[in-house]
């Protein structure tokens, strides 16, 4: 079964680490590596943007119009890696991953690779 993220939210999965460093047999303790991606999660589905509640004293700038609303452009798409506090982010427990729910105003950072 695959979860369509409701309009505002995103789907995500914890980023999860192998059990050893690249070139590296020492094998990690699977608390060591939870705590290494603590926060880290990658993008599953995005569903559309949030409606923007008050247009004209919102401070954001990423506005763009879906039929009749304006809405706040989603800030990430599926694949990338964002970080997030666990507070922030609820079960999505019809899914047979551990998947989470979260609201896209909720990602703090989006991980870029250098
Ligand atoms: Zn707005």
């Amino acid at each position: 079964m695959r979860l369509s993220p409701a309009r505002g939210l995103v789907l995500v999965k914890p980023v999860e680490t192998q059990e050893t460093f690249e070139g590296s047999s020492i094998v990690l303790l699977p608390e060591t590596r939870n705590r290494l991606t603590l926060g880290q999660f990658e993008v599953v589905a995005v569903g559309k943007g949030a409606v923007c509640k008050d247009y004209f004293d919102c401070p954001r700038s990423d506005h763009t119009t879906d039929r009749s609303d304006v809405i706040h452009l989603p800030p990430v798409v599926a694949g990338e890696w964002v970080l997030m506090h666990f507070r922030d982010v609820m079960p999505a427990a019809l899914d047979e991953e551990r998947t989470y729910l979260a609201r896209q105003e909720h990602i703090s950072a989006v991980v870029e690779s250098s």
